[in-house]
């Protein structure tokens, strides 16, 4: 067992000790089956919240209305929640009612793929009630139960399907995939932010080329935010783009997926902002596809083009390399190393100084000179030393 296991082990043991039963459940099973590391560990049990409470002298109420407590236990937190069943989802979203019960098998029912739906002892025995490990050894996602009633349940599991296929380098089994054709617009009725954490993921999965195939071929991608749905060729030749490359970061994904897009730069505003990316995202993908789109339009760069997009040079470069043929990265990143400046103030010269030295008066004109200056030095038409700018902005007064 992982020392994940290991150390929420006496968890298992206290609950067990009082009669109740205890397991550990989900991604953690799932990804330690795979021989991943995991992250965070999850626990089920027949114990209700209130029970759970009076086991451990602290604990958290995280969503205890769904009969999740945090257990607080040697500095962890381990999320610990009632086997339970969900019902009603009128919404297509989130079930109106859940129902605490003592049954662990109700329990793994309501769960979506049969690879998530493991539930493990605290020897480390596998309870497999609906062939999940079969299905994780042979790569396969399947929806528990009928796939077509889980996805009107819950309509965010259809993005988790080809989220994981991306992942894992699954394949989702064909009925699942059937059902996700017939059901993919109600993906329409999913909160943005939860389509878009799984879709981020997708983009940044082991096979990625996989889940965005599956994206298109399932009829998802018509129904996500942004003009996605207007480019289902992009979607496939970002698809082939990706065979032998991964994406790393969120920024350099977003940025490869708006420079597939081919959007320009008030189109890939309104395309981040529709799919409710943060203000810093917006920003750092906006600037490094700037410079992508200059260096596709001319394949030559000026040291103003370098300059402009900084620090995120290194996003623009990655994403170029994975689209140019021959892209020539290590010379744009000697080009930039050999900037003049990288910032204005770095400027030898400031505003301060030209009006202690009476060249410019505050005012409007100064804006003016010190664009003119920064232009000039960042072009190496100027040199960066005070006396040397000094006379170049007596020249443009
Ligand atoms: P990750 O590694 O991304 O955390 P995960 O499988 O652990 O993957 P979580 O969102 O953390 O995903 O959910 C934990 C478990 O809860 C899942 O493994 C699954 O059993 C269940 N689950 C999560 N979301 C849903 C859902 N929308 N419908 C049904 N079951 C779900
Ligand atoms: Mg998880």
């Amino acid at each position: 067992l992982p020392d994940e296991f290991i150390t929420a082990l006496p968890i298992l043991t206290t609950i067990t000790n009082a009669g109740y039963e205890a397991y550990f459940v989900g991604g953690s099973v799932r990804d330690t089956l795979l021989g991943k590391p995991i992250h965070d560990v999850d626990i089920a049990t027949s114990a209700y919240p209130a029970e759970i409470k009076a086991l451990f002298k602290k604990t958290v109420d995280t969503g205890i209305e769904h009969g999740t407590v945090m257990i607080l236990d040697h500095g962890e937190g381990y999320e610990t929640t009632t086997f339970r069943t969900e019902s009603g989802y009128t919404d297509f979203r989130r079930p109106d009612e859940v129902t605490f019960v003592r049954d662990l098998s109700e329990d793994l029912k309501r769960r979506d793929f049969t690879i998530n739906a493991l539930a493990m002892r605290g020897n480390g025995e596998i309870v497999d009630l609906f062939a999940g490990l079969t299905d994780l050894q042979q790569g396969i996602l399947r929806a528990v139960g009928d796939p077509k009633e889980r996805f009107h349940e819950d309509a965010l599991r259809m993005m988790r399907a080809v989220r994981f296929s991306a992942q894992l380098g699954f394949t989702i089994e064909a009925n699942t995939q059937q059902a996700i054709k017939s059901e993919a617009h109600l993906l329409a009725k999913i909160a943005v932010e939860r389509t878009n954490v799984e879709f981020s993921k997708l983009l940044l999965g082991k096979d990625a080329q996989r889940g965005l195939l599956e994206f298109a071929e399932t009829g998802l991608y018509q129904y996500v935010p942004g003009v996605i749905s207007e480019h289902e060729l992009d979607i496939i030749a970002a698809a082939t783009a990706l065979e032998n490359v991964r994406l790393t970061s969120d920024e350099q994904a977003w940025t490869f997926v708006v420079s597939q897009l081919g959007l320009d730069e008030a189109a890939t505003m309104a395309f981040l902002k529709a799919w409710k990316h943060s203000n810093d995202l917006i920003k750092t993908v906006t600037n490094a596809n700037r410079f992508i789109r200059t260096y596709k339009a001319q394949a030559v760069v000026t040291n103003w083009d370098l300059y402009s997009v900084g620090a995120d040079l290194s996003i623009a470069l990655s994403v170029l390399q994975i689209t140019q043929v021959d892209f020539p990265v290590d010379q744009l990143q000697q080009a930039y190393a050999a900037l003049p400046i990288k910032d204005k103030h770095e400027l030898a010269i400031s505003g301060q100084d030209l009006i202690k030295r009476g060249v410019v008066k505050p005012g409007p004109m100064m804006g003016k000179v010190l664009a003119q200056l920064e232009q000039g030095v960042v072009a190496g038409e100027m040199v960066n030393e005070p006396a040397a700018l000094l006379a170049q902005a007596a020249k443009i007064i």
